[in-house]
């Protein structure tokens, strides 16, 4: 029997799937250490998520691994360099989830620009007999910049049609065949737009992308969208210019230290923070499963993920 270490909890459904099928080791519980230490030689698949990644070290230890199957789109927690190094394949879980991110990430503009949170918190806590809201920022007929025109950011901009937006978007070389404008310079997409959507992968190639530099380009009046990874944004930096007023608002799925969100964004009215959600629907969680079961079985099987990274 195929002996795999599962790095994390998922869902209740996809661990009761795993333990019917395969034997699995499970890397969160107590005594797991001890189990890795015992079952080193045995163990040739890694289970594992964005969230929960695959470490070099850990890589290391397992000698006879020969492939990591992840949840989720984000790789970079997981270790690919130190895989590659040994033709350990990896596998995530693409394209599946683009709808239901993309549609969170016009959540995110929409409750940024009307301030829909804040005034649903303003209804609840009985502010209404005693006053308005200030006025909000129109969605409709507005400037829409995509950093990373990939999967999801595809999806983004296919979301604003609906809503009459013009659209630029910056990657490191342009999309072939695409119907919007490629922006080679990242500050001049940012100056360009009036909400600035971050969808391009994190990691160290992409960590501060959105600099200070980005902000104040974007300005007063722009609006930042993070539903990437919390890396590719200068967190201090994004606190400061919203605290000064240098940036418009900012709707936010992720952040540099998750969960940690720091208190200095809590404390803004024009700022939208959702615990990293961005995927987190039945339909979407359940395909993400479905996928990645099929890459298992096809390592299994054929040798070979289904969709590698
Ligand atoms: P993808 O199809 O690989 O698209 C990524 C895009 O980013 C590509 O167009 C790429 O173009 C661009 N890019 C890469 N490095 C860049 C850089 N340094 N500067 C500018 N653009 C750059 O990936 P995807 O499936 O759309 O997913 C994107 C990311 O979304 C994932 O990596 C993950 O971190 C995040 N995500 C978040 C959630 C959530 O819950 N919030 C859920 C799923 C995914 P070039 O190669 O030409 O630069």
């Amino acid at each position: 029997m195929t002996c795999i270490l599962q790095i994390g909890p998922l869902t209740e459904r996809f661990n009761h799937g795993m333990a019917a099928e395969h034997e699995v080791l499970r890397f969160w519980e107590e005594g797991a250490e001890a189990l890795i230490a015992q079952h080193a030689q045995r163990i040739d698949i890694v289970v594992t998520s964005g969230r929960f990644g695959c470490t070099a070290g850990l890589i290391e230890r397992l000698p006879n691994l020969r492939a990591i199957i992840s949840f989720g789109v984000g790789y970079d927690a997981i270790d690919v360099a130190a895989a590659r190094a040994r033709d350990i394949q990896v596998s995530n879980t693409p394209d599946v989830l683009n709808d239901c991110v993309a549609d969170l990430a016009f959540g995110l503009i929409i409750d940024t620009a009307r301030q829909i949170s804040r005034a649903d918190r303003f209804v609840r806590t009985g502010k209404w007999p005693s006053g308005g809201l200030p006025l909000a920022v129109r969605v409709s007929g507005k400037r829409l910049g995509i950093v990373g025109l990939g999967r999801i950011g595809e999806t983004v901009a296919k979301r604003s049609t609906g809503f009459d937006m013009q659209v630029r978007y910056h990657n490191r070389r342009p999309v072939e065949g695409s119907a919007y404008g490629y922006e080679s310079n990242l500050i001049e997409l940012a100056k360009w737009s009036d909400f600035l959507v971050v969808t391009c992968p994190g990691g160290e190639s992409t960590r501060n992308l959105i600099n200070r530099d980005v902000l104040d380009a974007l300005g007063a009046k722009g609006i930042l969208i993070n539903i990437s990874r919390g890396s590719v944004v200068d967190e201090p930096a994004l606190v400061e210019a919203l605290i000064e007023g240098r940036l418009g608002g900012a709707g936010l799925d992720v952040y540099a230290h998750e969960p940690k969100v720091p208190q200095a964004l809590i404390n803004l009215p024009n700022v939208v923070l959702l615990p990293h959600i961005g995927s987190a629907t039945e339909e979407t969680r359940l395909a993400m499963e479905e996928l990645l079961f099929a890459n298992l079985r096809a390592f299994l099987e054929r040798g070979e993920v289904l969709t590698a990274v």
